[in-house]
């Protein structure tokens, strides 16, 4: 079956006969002979996924632990009325 990848360097597009890719078989992208592995590379952009929601999810918490700080800090007549 002819499975279509992408290059992890310059991210073009490439196919390749998956019958042919073993466990450890490298594939070559033509446009920058960068050599990898279709599953890893598979793989490290789900990771990359995790870890970027995790990053967004820690900065969102990080910016309500320094909201609650300012308004703790703020006299009784410049608290907002929630
Ligand atoms: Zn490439």
């Amino acid at each position: 079956m002819i499975v279509e990848s992408t290059c992890p360097k310059c991210r073009a597009k490439l196919q390749y006969d998956d019958k042919r890719v073993g466990p450890t078989t490298m594939i070559r992208c033509p446009a920058c002979k960068q050599t990898f592995h279709p599953l890893v590379s598979a793989k490290h952009q789900k990771v990359r996924g995790k870890i970027n929601a995790k990053i967004i999810g820690g900065i969102i918490l990080l910016g309500l632990i320094i909201l609650g700080f300012v308004i703790s800090n703020m006299s009784p007549e410049e608290r907002p009325h929630l």
